[in-house]
């Protein structure tokens, strides 16, 4: 009975997923009817400081874990596609702590100083975006490019992208990191590693009875897999878990400092050459997440502008 009933919440989170991505996909090709799927995009929200979205899906993550990253975000889901079509096995769990959080701190960094082209370069809408963009006008060679990197990522590892580099994602796993409910191995687990091996983004460790709700997508694909249900969710009643490594907390920290300084220097340099050099306002970002200007694609700008207007470009 059980059984059924996690590959019928399993079934749900899919076919959600696949609504999310289906209208993200007919609001790129110029339906207005689907839009709200773009609006409640985490970038593009903080962009246009929707502040009441970016709190939603804030609060959301840390009472329910990270569901944006297996139901709402285009990229993710276009990364279980490729993974699906590639039929690449989940490998164990490589934890790129360090990376993340430099790659968000330089990223949040250059983004609050006032330059958008790392966001830009790394938000998963805008990344998404460029690959739609790509599809539908070849010759748009940044689109090409982000396609052969996301399979290059998608070869190696299954949803690399999101365990190792996405800023959003690194914030999301913080607040799903300290929630009050986490999914958890209990004591009935046979260490059989049937979960391991279906698992995205290799979060699950049965031999020290770990599942990393850091990482943790809530994809949902550990559910029916395990023999004797022995993963569940329940309240967190310990602290958050801290990293007691001195060495290790400090080299964190010490990696974040340094990517944020790197981040902010980064952006003021990229305003000063857009000073000597009008013609970068060319490559700004836009509100709807996508380098619209570094192409010239009519009918999607068109349609996302005016269905996700951006207030003011962010010139890099
Ligand atoms: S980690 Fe980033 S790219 Fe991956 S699903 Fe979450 S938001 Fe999207
Ligand atoms: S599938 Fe279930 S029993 Fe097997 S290792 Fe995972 S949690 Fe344990
Ligand atoms: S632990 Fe389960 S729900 Fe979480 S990412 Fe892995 S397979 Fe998905």
């Amino acid at each position: 009975m059980k059984k059924k009933k996690t590959t019928f919440f399993l079934l749900l989170r899919m076919s959600l997923a696949f609504l999310s991505l289906a209208a993200i996909g007919m609001t790129f090709a110029g339906s207005q009817s689907f839009s709200a799927a773009i609006k409640i995009q985490m970038f593009p929200a903080i962009d246009r400081k929707a502040w009441g979205i970016v709190a939603g899906i804030l609060l959301f993550t840390f009472l329910f874990g990270r569901f944006y990253c297996s139901v709402v975000c285009p990229l993710g889901i276009l990364q279980d596609i490729l993974a699906f079509i590639l039929r690449r096995k989940s490998v164990p769990a490589v934890n790129r702590r360090k990376i993340r959080y430099a790659v968000a701190g330089f990223t949040f960094a250059s983004f609050a100083a006032g330059s958008g082209f790392i966001t830009g370069m790394l938000d998963p809408y805008s990344f998404f975006g460029r690959i739609i963009a790509f599809i539908r006008n070849p010759p748009y060679l940044a689109g090409g490019i982000s396609l052969i990197a996301i399979i290059i990522m998608t070869v190696r590892q299954k949803r690399m992208f999101c365990s190792a580099f996405c800023p959003i994602g690194t914030i999301l796993g913080a607040c799903a990191k300290v929630g009050p409910f986490k999914m958890k191995l209990s004591d009935k687990c046979l260490k059989c590693h049937r979960c391991t091996a279906a698992c995205p983004v290799g979060c699950l460790a049965p031999d020290t009875a770990a599942l990393d709700n850091e990482l943790c997508i809530r994809c949902l694909k550990c559910l029916p897999v395990c023999p004797v249900n022995a993963i569940g969710v329940s309240a967190n009643t310990a602290p958050a878990e801290m990293d007691l490594s001195r060495r290790k907390f400090l080299t964190g920290s010490l990696t974040t400092a340094v990517a944020v300084g790197a981040g902010v220097a980064f952006a003021r340099t990229a305003r000063l050459s857009r000073r000597k050099t009008p013609d970068f306002t060319a490559r700004s970002y836009n509100g709807a997440g996508v380098f619209l200007k570094m192409h010239e694609l009519p009918a999607v700008r068109f349609n996302l502008q005016r269905k996700c207007p951006a207030p003011q470009n962010k010139a890099f």
